[in-house]
């Protein structure tokens, strides 16, 4: 308690230089200049070192930027409490109940920041199988690098001189290429059994090869995995999925035993006899597009995750004697009903992803004017992508596909001809419809394809 204090007042400065004396490595030697990082961390890191505290870019950022990686967000640790460092920005708010951090804005960027944890207590809140629940003190430097879970996500970078401050060999970690568990893998998985996802996620994007004490341990207590919250399950799946690395990661966590009845998001995703390919080429091309830096949709993403288990309802409700569109309106309400909690899928992209699916229907229809209600529809662009990828899947045939490319690209004209006739009777039957003013859906696939309009 003493040592916590004193070590607190000394900003975590070791105050004998033992063993766990960190390494401090100059930049002539790493490398990493201050105009690598952005203005915004800069600034924080200045401001909270003008007043006399500590302060550091850390975690991820340095450890992307000391492998030639570009940093997706910059984190700072501070031995400044959330108080003192809300108090010296103009724009900062604190979050979070239990450990707070603290959100500094400046200009276009969103800081964390976030004060040095302590070590965790002997007495601290678990659940009954080792999970932490409760973990709100605050520390020295040494005692926050000795809480983070790999030796390359412990680094601190020194903007003011330019040094990265290294705990726990996390630089020659990171140069052999190994992302190693600071101490005992075991204890720490248990600790917090989504650092196994983490472990997987963070190999695959940086191409570093689990360290084998913290691979070997996984296959057994992937079953923690269970005891997790669910929305917190479904951050970290969402994080690994939009990696760009996802094929990989997926790959990777059927090797390492992740396998079914522990995730259900996996189960999904591995246990689909039909729907492998199709979701292995959703990933494929989810990876693509996150590496050339283009947006990806939860929505579509979890749109195509599911498909095949809609498709395998769908197939199932139609032959109790159902009609096409009310089957499948049927079969989006189960799939995301029974997926959805598991998932801890938000509302507001259960709503996009059923316009995804019953758009797909809509695509057959090339007769009349529905083609072009289809184009001027809010999810068009979603739909027709999802549609690409059933015929590149080979779900469907992809002369549909083709056909709806060539409509879009066409001028007026063109498009004219390109529509298919009516099938006879259609318009007859549509003018029937009319009348009563019920907006129930009709048996006939056809016609109940606007169904979602
Ligand atoms: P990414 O590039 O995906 O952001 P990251 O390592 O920065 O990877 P974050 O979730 O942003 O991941 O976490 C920031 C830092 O917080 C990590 O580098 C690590 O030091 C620490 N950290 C995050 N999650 C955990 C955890 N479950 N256990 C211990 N430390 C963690
Ligand atoms: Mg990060």
């Amino acid at each position: 308690m003493i040592r916590k204090f004193i070590s607190r007042i000394l900003g975590g400065k070791k105050v004998n230089a033992g063993p766990s004396a960190p390494a401090i490595i100059p930049v002539s030697s790493h490398g990493i200049t201050r105009d690598r990082i952005s203005s915004g961390s800069r600034r924080v890191c200045e401001t909270l070192q003008s007043h006399g505290h500590l302060a550091f870019v850390v975690g991820g950022a340095v450890r992307d930027l000391l492998i030639g990686a570009e940093p997706k967000d910059f984190d700072i640790a501070t031995n400044a409490t959330p108080e003192e460092i809300r108090r010296h920005f103009r724009r900062a708010r604190i979050i979070g109940r239990r450990f707070q951090i603290v959100h500094v804005m400046i200009g276009q960027e969103t800081l964390e920041v976030t004060t040095f944890r302590g070590a965790l207590a002997d007495n601290v809140k678990k659940d009954a199988h080792g999970r932490v629940l409760h973990d709100n003190v605050f520390g020295s430097q040494a005692e926050d690098a000795a809480r983070r879970d790999f030796t390359a996500n412990a680094l601190y970078y020194d903007p003011a001189r330019e040094t990265v401050i290294d705990y726990h060999h996390g630089v020659g970690d990171l140069k052999q290429k190994t992302l190693r568990m600071i101490g005992e893998p075991r204890a720490r998985y248990r600790e917090d059994p989504v650092r196994m996802l983490r472990a997987v996620r963070l190999a695959a994007k940086l191409g570093l090869l689990i360290d084998p004490a913290a691979s070997k341990p996984i296959r057994e207590m992937a079953v923690l995995l269970e005891n997790v919250p669910a929305a917190r399950l479904f951050d970290e799946m969402l994080k690994l999925l939009t990696s760009g690395h996802a094929v990989k990661c997926i790959t990777q966590l059927r090797d390492e035993g992740l396998h079914h009845g522990l995730l259900p998001l996996l189960d999904v995703i591995l246990e689909q006899p039909t729907g492998e390919k199709f979701v292995m080429l959703a990933l494929a091309t989810t990876d693509e597009r996150v590496r050339n830096n283009k947006s990806i949709a939860p929505s579509f993403l979890f749109a195509t995750l599911l498909w095949h288990e809609v498709l395998a309802h769908w197939e199932k409700i139609k032959a109790g004697g159902e009609a096409k569109i009310p089957a499948l309106y049927q079969a989006m309400d189960t799939v995301l009903d029974t997926q959805g909690e598991k998932l801890a899928i938000t509302r507001r992209i259960v709503g996009d992803i059923k316009d995804i699916w019953s758009l797909q229907p809509r695509f057959e229809v090339r007769a009349g004017k529905r083609p072009y209600a289809l184009l001027e529809h809010q999810r068009f662009r979603a739909g027709y992508d999802f549609l690409l990828l059933r015929a590149e899947a080979g779900e469907i045939n992809s002369e549909l596909a083709e056909w709806w490319t060539d409509f879009q690209n066409a001028d007026g004209e063109q498009r004219a001809t390109m529509l298919m006739p009516e099938p006879a009777g259609d318009k007859k039957r549509r003018r029937r419809r009319k009348k009563p003013a019920t907006a129930g859906l009709s048996n006939d696939d056809n016609a109940a394809s606007s169904g979602s309009e």
